[in-house]
C-alpha cells in the first residue's frame, strides 16, 4: 500500500508563482492591480478573444454573464443534468429557472437532441458545458443558437485549452466562463474569467464585479491623482486580486504542456486498465482537442463492490478519488423545487451512480498511476 494520501486535484505550483505572490505582497498593491490586467492580456491572447475579466470564480463569471444578457424571472434555462451545481445554482441566483437536460451515454455531454425537444417559448438561454475537457459540439450548438434564438453562456469551468477544429473554446462568439479555482487546469486558487468579443459586455463585468462604480481599483488608486467614482447600477464584489493573479501568469504559460503531459497519464491509464469491469471514457473526437481535466470511468453494474464502496476502499489504500457528479437533479433544492425524479435523466443517472475520477494532474506521476490501478485490480477482481 501507499505509504502517503494520493490527494485528488491538488495543483503544481512552483517557485516562480511563489516568488511573484512574494513580489505583489512586498510591493503593496496586493489587491485588483497590474498584475490582474497582465493576466487578462495573457489570457484573451491564448484563447485568441479580444476581452477578458477576471473574477473571483467562474460561479461569479456566469452570474454576471447572465445579469448581462438580461436572463432573469420568466425565463428558462437550459442547463445540463450532469454537471457541478455552480452553473445551474448561478441560474438561480438570476430568478430564471434552470431546465435540466439528460447526458448523451459515453462522453456524458449535454443531450442537444434533448436540449431542443425542450425549448418553450419562455427559453432564453443555454448553458452548455465542456464535461472534463470535452468540447461539445460547437457546430450543434451555433445551430441551435442561431435558428432558436437562444443566447449562450459557455461553462467551461474545465475547458481552458481545449479547441474545436483548431479555435480554442472561449472564441466561439459566446460569452465564456473559465475557473482556477483549486483543482481546475490552472489554479489562482480561487478565481475565474470571463471572455467576450464585445467591449460593452466587457466593460460592464468590471464594473459589476466592483460595486457597480465608474472607475476600477487601478483607476482610483493609480498615481494619476484623485478621482470620484459614481455608481450606475449595484453590483457585485466579484474582483480577483492580484495575489491570485500572480499565480495565473506563471501557470498559464505551462498549460499546454501539462495538457499533454496529461494525456499521456489518460492513455496510461487506458492501458493499465484493460480487463477490469469498468468503461473508460471515450477518446476525443475527431478535429478537437480535448483539455483533459478528468479521467472519468464507470463502473460496471455488476462488479464486485459498489461504486460508494469503492471509493471508500480507495481511500482507506491512500488514493483519493472523485466524483463527477452527482446530477443536478439528486440534490434536495432542485429535486424537490421541480419535482425532479431520477428516472427522467436515465443517462445522467447512471453516470452518478457508477463515476470515478482517479487521479490525473500534472503532480500524478507514473508510479502514483500504477499505484492507483493495483489497488482497483485488487478491489475488482
Ligand atoms: C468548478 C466548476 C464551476 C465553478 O467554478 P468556481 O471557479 O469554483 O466558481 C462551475 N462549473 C463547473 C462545471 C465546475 O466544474
Amino acid at each position: 500500500m501507499r505509504e502517503t494520501f494520493l490527494v485528488f486535484g491538488s495543483p503544481l505550483i512552483g517557485e516562480a508563482e511563489i516568488a511573484e505572490v512574494v513580489d505583489s505582497l512586498r510591493s503593496g498593491w496586493v489587491g485588483t492591480g497590474p498584475k490582474v490586467q497582465r493576466f487578462e492580456t495573457m489570457l484573451s491572447e491564448y484563447v485568441g478573444v479580444p476581452y477578458c475579466r477576471c473574477l473571483s470564480s467562474c460561479t461569479a463569471a456566469l452570474i454576471l454573464s447572465m445579469r448581462l444578457l438580461g436572463v432573469g424571472p420568466g425565463d428558462e434555462v437550459l442547463v445540463p443534468a450532469m454537471t457541478f451545481v455552480a452553473s445551474a445554482n448561478a441560474v438561480e441566483h438570476t430568478g430564471a429557472t434552470p431546465v435540466l437536460i439528460d447526458s448523451v451515454p459515453g462522453t456524458g455531454l449535454i443531450d442537444f437532441a434533448a436540449a431542443e425537444a425542450a425549448i418553450t417559448s419562455r427559453t432564453r438561454a443555454i448553458m452548455p458545458v465542456h464535461l472534463a475537457g470535452r468540447p461539445v459540439d460547437m457546430d450543434r450548438l451555433a445551430t441551435l443558437r442561431d435558428q432558436r434564438g437562444l443566447v449562450v453562456i459557455e461553462d467551461a469551468a474545465h475547458a481552458i485549452g481545449a479547441e474545436w477544429r483548431s479555435r480554442k473554446i472561449g472564441a466561439f462568439g459566446n460569452l465564456t466562463a473559465f475557473s482556477f479555482y483549486v483543482t481546475k487546469n490552472i489554479s489562482t486558487i480561487e478565481g475565474g474569467a470571463l471572455v467576450t468579443e464585445d467591449p460593452e459586455i466587457a466593460a460592464q463585468v468590471e464594473r459589476l464585479a466592483l460595486h457597480g462604480l465608474s472607475l476600477g481599483a487601478w483607476q482610483r488608486f493609480s498615481d494619476v491623482g484623485f478621482r470620484h467614482y459614481e455608481v450606475v447600477n449595484p453590483g457585485f464584489k466579484f474582483n480577483m486580486t492580484d495575489v491570485q493573479a500572480a499565480l495565473g501568469l506563471h501557470q498559464l504559460p505551462r498549460l499546454d504542456d501539462w495538457i499533454e503531459l496529461r494525456r499521456e497519464q489518460w492513455e496510461r491509464y487506458d492501458e493499465l486498465l484493460a480487463g477490469l469491469p469498468l468503461e473508460t471514457p471515450p477518446p476525443p473526437e475527431p478535429g478537437t482537442k480535448h483539455a483533459r481535466h478528468l479521467y472519468q470511468v464507470l463502473l460496471d453494474p455488476d462488479a464486485r463492490v459498489e461504486r460508494d464502496e469503492l471509493l471508500s476502499a480507495l481511500s482507506e489504500r491512500n488514493i483519493g478519488t472523485g466524483v463527477h457528479y452527482r446530477g443536478v437533479h439528486l440534490h434536495p433544492f432542485y429535486r424537490d423545487k421541480y419535482g425532479l425524479r431520477p428516472e427522467d435523466f436515465p443517462v445522467a443517472n447512471a453516470i452518478s451512480e457508477r463515476t470515478v475520477s482517479l487521479p490525473l494532474s500534472p503532480k500524478v506521476t507514473e508510479s502514483d498511476q500504477h499505484d492507483v490501478v493495483s489497488a482497483l485490480r485488487e478491489l475488482l477482481r
